[in-house]
């Protein structure tokens, strides 16, 4: 946990902001805020803050380093992949893969989904350039990524979340 550093300003209103500077997060408000509102007001920009880096979006440079620690970590480097990409036209498969040339496709949906979810769709297609189908093989390669369970949990989640009837007013909803 870094620290957190209030800044008063006696020409701020009503804005309040955050931004991280170095190791530490400056919170803005204004000169008169009473405590308990700075309080408040903190919880929700470190809040804010930390969503915003989550959807931080891994470039493809990014995924294909993030791929080969992988690989490395959990199939002793054996899967190779030449090439890993986001796609934006894979709208039914969350990622895919094709042995013969080596290459690892990603839906741009997982963007801004927890890291551990992005990983296990990459060893996931990782573990396919080694065993294709989803035969007991499979399965048994991928139990080397301990968050397998958890990881297809969420997906599902996500999914049928995906068919359930508009909630007006729901919180976190967003227009999609
Ligand atoms: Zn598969």
């Amino acid at each position: 946990m870094s620290a957190i550093e209030v800044r008063r300003s006696a020409r701020r209103r009503r804005t309040v902001s955050a931004y991280r500077e170095g190791d530490r997060t400056v919170v803005l408000i204004p000169a008169r805020m009473s405590k308990a509102e700075e309080q408040r007001w903190v919880t929700v920009m470190l809040d804010k803050l930390a969503a915003q880096e989550s959807r931080r979006v891994l470039g493809d440079t990014e995924l294909a380093e993030r791929a080969g620690r992988l690989s490395a970590q959990y199939f002793d480097g054996r899967a190779r992949p030449a090439s890993v990409r986001w796609v934006t036209n894979q709208n039914t498969r969350w990622g895919s893969c094709t042995p013969a040339e080596g290459s690892i496709r990603l839906s741009h949906r997982l963007q801004g989904m927890p890291e551990y979810v992005v990983d296990y769709v990459l060893c996931h297609e990782l573990a396919h350039l080694l065993v294709p189908g989803h035969g007991p093989d499979f399965w048994q390669l991928l139990e080397a990524y301990p968050r397998t369970e958890r990881a297809r949990g969420y997906l599902e989640g996500v999914v049928a979340a995906g068919r359930l009837p508009h909630v007006p007013g729901a919180r976190g909803e967003h227009d999609a």
